[in-house]
């Protein structure tokens, strides 16, 4: 198979041209991060860097020049406090203007910027303070309180701060206080710029300290998978507390000199449409989460309205493929599977900006800068059609930054190569399939049954809205299959029999008969991670304890 435009791409891609191009060489010289992000783009005084809608109503923007200033009384006010090079500076706070300022400033400031997802509870909140040894935490007042709870929490700026308490310093009042010159602070391409965690898909959130250089995959991922243009409008709609929302929602397109978009709140389809409506967007980027909420709730878009979008972009989950066609067919848009980890941002995708064959269900390529493989128990490659993990090859990889867990994890890397924890299935052309995590593969009946294809599968159902599938303990199978079903509202059947055996009957049918799910249970809502994925460890605990393993 040839892959015209991706393998020209992909085979030159020269990693040290492109530093030249987008950062004047200067990863071992010296650059600021925030300088890249907003001084770069903010000689233009008209330059937009943020539209935002405000909780309650109303709307504003955020230009590149205004976000300097800004940035640099914020990064002021952290050298006042002996906050600099390296300390961890933490946002707890919405997706609002005031958020751009805090990561835009620890940045200037050479700080390293730490995402807190605001609906975190006072427990993971203090997990990562401690670990990240926080110098200082930003939030607002809805947030505030969790933070009484934290123990020995560091200090707090709060904007609004008299709805929070009168003795608590307040984050506008601190900045205006402040000059708003401030010589940007030159780190390494090696110095680390955000602190990261994991989503605890499953179990304990790993910290990821991410180093400058990392802008490098971050602009590679912008440029082809996303395929952000000068005339797009673009819209990542992931909350920039995880890293899709804040490598691909912030950094990325403000690395590119190209407005974000923030609205306010819960994710709902109406809000959602609202958004893209409202502000014409053209590029979108959501996690499977979101699109499967939008189709699952088909009737908010009227019959035939079309919204405009030219290309859509998923992430973190698998996209199945029902989701594809659905979008294809109500948005008129084509959407692509692009797969990553807070570890290494995105390394395997299909790509909106170079032409190549799209495999349905396949989450694409490598990278360019990149290069993914699948390897066996002994660390091999595998050939055409067989299930591997998913590892990087650092050698081969120019752009792969990511360096080890900041905190005690078990070592991923071996003989060169980095280990995802992901097992797919590998196409021999360089393209791949995601089957499921590691833990999340189910040998029933001396089969390896991974349950990516069987959720896609269910999904095509007109009454499924998701699926959880896990192995369950069996004496004579070792394990069978289970499927954890959500019934799309509205459509609940008169009788669940037929229905468990309608759609037994058609994973039979798609699949194959040894991969469908000889245990259905109806559930009024799968376990998740924060940021929306299903945790299928909790369902396999559960169907462990139903099995009475
Ligand atoms: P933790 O490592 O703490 O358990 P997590 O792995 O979910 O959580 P993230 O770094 O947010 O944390 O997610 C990366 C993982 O998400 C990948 O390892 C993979 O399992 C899954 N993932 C990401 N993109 C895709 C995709 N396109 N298709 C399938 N799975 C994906
Ligand atoms: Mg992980």
């Amino acid at each position: 198979m040839s892959l015209p435009e991706y393998a020209t791409v992909y085979n030159n891609f020269d990693a040290a041209a492109l530093e030249a191009e987008i950062l004047d060489g200067r990863l071992d010289s010296g650059l600021n991060v925030c300088h890249e992000i907003c001084d770069k783009w903010a000689t233009d005084p008209q330059r937009v860097a943020l539209y935002y809608e405000k909780e309650g109503g109303g709307d504003g923007t955020l230009t590149f020049a205004e976000l300097k200033e800004k940035s640099a009384r914020f990064a002021n006010y952290l050298k006042s406090r002996g906050i600099g090079k390296g300390d961890r500076v933490a946002g707890l706070l919405p997706r609002s203007p005031e958020l751009l300022v805090v990561i835009a400033g620890a940045l200037r400031a050479g700080a390293v910027y730490q995402p807190l997802f605001t609906a975190f509870g006072s427990g993971a909140i203090e997990y990562r303070l401690e670990r990240a040894d926080t110098k200082l935490v930003v939030t607002d007042p809805v947030n505030y309180p969790k933070l009484n709870d934290v123990k020995n929490c560091p200090p707090v700026l709060c904007l609004a701060a008299q709805q929070a308490g009168s003795d608590i310093p307040d984050f506008e009042q601190t900045l205006a206080e402040q000059s708003a010159e401030f010589e940007p602070v030159m780190v390494k391409g090696t110095d680390p710029f955000l602190q990261m965690f994991t989503s605890g898909t499953v179990g304990k959130a790993k910290g990821v300290a991410v180093p400058a250089r990392a802008l490098m995959a971050f602009y590679v991922y912008m440029k082809y998978a996303i395929d952000l243009r000068d005339d797009d409008t673009y819209w990542n709609v992931a909350d920039p507390g995880w890293a899709y929302g804040l490598y691909y929602a912030v950094v990325g397109p403000l690395l590119m000199g190209h407005a974000t978009h923030f609205n306010p709140g819960a994710f709902t389809p109406e809000s959602t449409y609202d958004m893209i409506r409202k502000y014409k967007i053209t590029n979108l980027a959501a996690a499977p989460t979101a699109y499967r909420l939008l189709k699952a709730n088909d009737h908010v878009l009227p019959e035939g309205e079309n919204l405009g979008l030219r290309v859509a972009s998923s992430a973190g989950e698998p996209l199945n493929p029902e989701v594809v066609n659905w979008i294809r067919n109500r948005h008129y848009c084509p959407v692509k599977d692009h797969y990553g980890q807070t570890e290494t941002g995105m390394t395997c995708c299909n790509f909106h900006g170079l032409e190549h064959p799209v495999r349905q269900g396949s989450m694409g390529y490598s990278s360019p800068g990149h290069k993914v493989v699948a390897l066996n128990e002994k660390n091999e490659e595998v050939g055409e059609g067989e299930i591997g993990q998913l590892a990087v090859d650092v050698k081969a990889s120019p752009l792969f930054h990511f360096d080890g867990y900041t905190w005690g994890e078990k070592d991923p890397f071996v003989n060169g190569y980095y280990l995802t924890g992901d097992m797919v299935i590998c196409h021999g052309d360089g393209g791949f399939s995601f089957s499921g995590r590691d833990d999340d593969i189910i040998t029933t009946a001396g089969y390896r049954v991974g349950p990516a294809d069987v959720e896609s599968t269910l999904l095509e159902h007109a009454a499924v809205a998701e699926s959880g599938v896990v192995g369950k303990p069996d004496e004579k199978r070792g394990s069978i299959i289970k499927a954890y079903v959500v019934i799309k509202s509205g459509q609940e059947p008169s009788e669940d029999q037929a229905l468990k055996d309608e759609l037994q009957e058609l994973v039979r049918r798609r699949l194959s008969t040894h991969a469908y799910p000889r245990e259905i249970e109806f559930v009024d809502e799968l376990p998740k991670t924060p940021s929306g994925k299903i945790q299928r460890f909790v369902l396999r605990n559960r169907a462990k304890d139903e099995a009475g393993a």
